[in-house]
This record gives structure tokens, C-alpha cells and sequence, in this order.
């Protein structure tokens, strides 16, 4: 008898990290209401190095997690480590119930609108894109050739964190600069993200009981990495990443918007390389160029104790957010649900009060006490008599992925 081939392997390769889940699409233990259940969930962290990192967390078998140390010297070898784990528990990927493997894949252009089977002209074209992804694509592409060589045979499905947003209109997604320079070099917006801001601005219908077509969202993605989106019934029609993901808000490490005149200045008054630049505004920026942390948990500690430096890192990243969410709401004329979600747009309550607040004339507020609740489930914050529902809804990339695989490759 041959099993109905329901899992799907989800793999996130970073430089030096592969992420994982496997996940069944066919299982009746349904996570969220989704039809998917969770098999596996883990991590190989600072491969290429004599201490790299493995936690595997067998949840189908309910089991614990379990974490090994230890050379792993390349992707290659990650993912055969995971597969052991994973044969470990009876899921291994030599299994005919594996039916494909997505990968998120960072940047996909113009070109890839939604999830695509892989083959060696994607595999050319996601090259392709290289110069304008030169850290995630490599990445994605070294975790595609690896999970290709342990299983030919199998459907490669790659979901793209830009596809989501490449409905947005021209003039949203253009830079104001000399067209024939930007054309030549494949200059314009085109945001990060997608996955999670099509996941969450999904649910948050749900969540209103009302379909993706009939609403308009403002999806606010507020992990280390930030960004905000405008979704008109169901569609992006803009965001604040751009050309890559350092536009836009304030995060973690990265300055987002900042006047291009200061790359100039620091060049020409300080002496700075391009590298040291993108160095300084990716890496050293945002939260943790301003307070020394770009943890917001710490941050508000420091707040809580006084700390002057942390109060003003978070006054100026809650001043962007508010900007964001005016001129989404401009851009959008009418918005139904204003929603939060990843690690700081979950979890910190603090944020998600001081952004709404003064928003009253826009329709906006929050209520204090429902706020408050901690949850892992999608839920409204904004009080009854609120025009705009405001919503906390917890993002899931690796199922949003997931689902996308399976359908491409039972359609
Ligand atoms: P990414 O995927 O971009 O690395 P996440 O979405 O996991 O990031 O978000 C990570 C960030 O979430 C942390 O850097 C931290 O600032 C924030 N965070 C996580 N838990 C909490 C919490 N309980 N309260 C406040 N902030 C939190």
C-alpha cells in the first residue's frame, strides 16, 4: 500500500542557519483551523563553524527538544544532520509520504509573482537576482541545491518573500529617479516580507468574518526586521521595504528611511566606505545604534528604570510607525482593521498603545485592558465603538509556505 503523500519539508536557509518544519497538510490534528499539523520544527544555527548548533523539536511524537553541538561544515551537511534527526522520530525525508519542499526564497523580482516549481531555469533566474539580494539569495540557493541532491525525485517549491507584493501599482513601486539608470539596474521597490503580510492580512478577514476582497488592511510586520503594508481587498498596493529591506521603518539594527544625501556625507565628511556604510545602516542602525539594544523587551526595562536613551530610541520608532500608518491610511482612503504581528508586533503591548495613540480622528484606538491579554491567538485590541478594528494576529511563514507548496504540487 502506498501512503497518501501529505508532508511538507519547509526550509528557510540563511548564510550560516537553515530553519526548518515539517509539517502534514492532510492531518485531521488541525493547527488554527488550517488542516495542517506540525511534525517537526527546528534549527542548525552557525554552520561553518566548530560550534555549530542543532536543536530538533520532534512535536508530532510530542517529544522534547533535542540539541547537539558540534562542527557542521556546510548546508550540505545541516541537512543531512536534520534528515537523521527527523528519521530519528520515524519522519524521515526518504519517506514516500514527503510529497515537496518549499523553500522561502528572498527576492523574486519582478518575475515571480507566485509560488514556482523549481527547475534549472528558476534556479538561473533566482541567480539572476543575486546582485540585488546579495545576502539572502546565495543563502537560498545553497538550500535549494543541497535539498535537491538528498532528494532529485522530489517537487522543489519556491515561495518568495517579494511575490506578494508585486501587485503593487507603478507609481507606489518607482523610485523617482532617472528611469533609464533605474531600468538598467533593476532599481525599484519591492518589498520583503510578503509572506507573512499575505498570511496576516488573510486572517485578519477572517478574524472580521468578512472575505480578503471586501477589506483593506494595514499590516504592520514588526520583528527584528519591520515593515508595513497597505493591502486593498486582498492586494498589495504598497510597503515601506524597498529595493532591499532597509527602507522604511525603524528596526532592529536598520535605520530604515533616512535622507540618501547621508550615505554621500558620510563618504565624502567621514571617509566611509560603501561596505562600511551598508555596515553602519543594516547592522549598527535602528534601535541598536540608538540605545545600544535592539531587543525591545531590554528597551523597555530601560525605560521602566529611567534609561533616557532607550525612552528616545522608542519615541523615534514609534514616530515612524505612526507616520506609516497615516500615510497608509491616505493611500488606502478607507481602512478596515489596522493589524500587528512577529515578535514586537505580538508580544509588546507598549508598542502597540503608543502607535494607535492620538489616532482617535482616524478611527483608531486600543483598547488598555484587551491589550493587555497575552495570546497566541489572532484577536481584536481596538474597543467596540472603533471604526478601524486594530488586531494582533500571530504570523506563521513556515504553514503560509507550507499550504503554498502543497497546493501547487496537488493542483
Ligand atoms: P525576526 O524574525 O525578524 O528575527 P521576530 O519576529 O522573531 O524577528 O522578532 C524578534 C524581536 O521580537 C526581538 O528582537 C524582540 O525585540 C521582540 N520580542 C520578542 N518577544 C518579545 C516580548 N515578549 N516583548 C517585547 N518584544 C519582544
Amino acid at each position: 500500500m502506498t501512503a497518501k503523500a501529505t508532508r511538507v519539508l519547509v526550509l528557510n536557509s540563511g548564510s550560516s542557519s537553515l530553519k526548518y518544519q515539517l509539517l502534514d497538510m492532510g492531518d485531521a490534528r488541525s493547527d488554527n483551523g488550517s488542516g495542517a499539523a506540525r511534525l517537526a520544527v527546528g534549527l542548525v544555527e552557525r554552520i561553518g563553524e566548530a560550534t555549530s548548533r542543532l536543536a530538533h523539536t520532534p512535536l508530532a511524537a510530542g517529544g522534547a527538544t533535542r540539541e547537539t553541538t558540534g562542527p557542521i561544515a556546510d548546508h550540505q551537511a545541516a541537512l543531512k544532520a536534520v534528515a537523521d534527526e527527523l528519521a530519528t522520530d520515524g519522519l524521515g525525508l526518504d519517506s514516500p509520504e514527503l510529497a515537496a519542499i518549499g523553500h522561502r526564497v528572498v527576492h523574486g523580482g519582478l518575475k515571480f509573482t507566485a509560488p514556482t516549481v523549481i527547475d534549472d531555469a528558476v534556479l538561473k533566474e533566482i541567480e539572476r537576482l543575486v546582485p540585488v539580494a546579495p545576502l539572502h539569495n546565495p543563502a537560498n540557493i545553497t538550500g535549494i541545491r543541497t535539498a535537491q541532491a538528498l532528494r532529485p525525485d522530489l517537487p522543489q517549491v519556491a515561495v518568495f518573500d517579494t511575490a506578494f507584493h508585486t501587485t503593487m501599482p507603478e507609481h507606489a513601486a518607482r523610485y523617482a529617479i532617472d528611469v533609464a539608470t533605474a531600468d538598467a539596474h533593476r532599481i525599484r521597490r519591492y518589498g520583503f516580507h510578503g509572506t507573512s503580510h499575505a498570511y496576516v492580512s488573510r486572517r485578519t478577514a477572517e478574524l472580521l468574518g468578512k472575505a480578503p476582497e471586501d477589506i483593506n488592511v494595514i499590516v504592520l510586520h514588526l520583528g527584528n526586521g519591520a515593515s508595513a503594508s497597505a493591502v486593498r481587498g486582498g492586494r498589495c498596493v504598497d510597503t515601506s521595504m524597498g529595493l532591499t529591506p532597509l527602507e522604511g521603518l525603524v528596526m532592529g539594527t536598520r535605520s530604515g528611511d533616512i535622507d540618501p544625501a547621508v550615505t554621500f556625507h558620510l563618504k565624502r565628511v567621514a571617509g566611509m566606505s560603501a561596505d562600511e556604510i551598508d555596515e553602519l545602516l543594516n547592522k549598527k542602525s535602528g534601535l541598536l545604534g540608538l540605545c545600544g539594544d535592539n531587543d525591545m523587551r531590554e528597551i523597555r526595562r530601560r525605560i521602566d528604570g529611567g534609561d533616557e536613551r532607550a525612552a528616545l530610541a522608542f519615541d523615534i520608532y514609534i514616530h515612524r510607525l505612526k507616520k506609516y500608518i497615516g500615510a497608509y491610511t491616505a493611500v488606502l482612503g478607507k481602512v478596515d482593521a489596522v493589524t500587528f504581528t512577529a515578535g514586537v508586533g505580538e508580544n509588546a503591548a507598549p508598542v502597540r498603545a503608543a502607535a494607535v495613540a492620538g489616532l482617535e480622528e482616524l478611527g483608531m484606538a486600543v483598547d488598555a485592558s484587551l491589550n493587555a491579554v497575552r495570546s497566541d491567538e489572532p484577536r481584536l485590541i481596538s474597543p467596540d465603538y472603533a471604526r478601524v478594528a486594530v488586531a494582533v494576529v500571530p504570523t506563521d511563514e513556515e504553514l503560509e509556505i507550507a499550504q503554498q507548496t502543497y497546493a501547487l504540487v496537488t493542483a
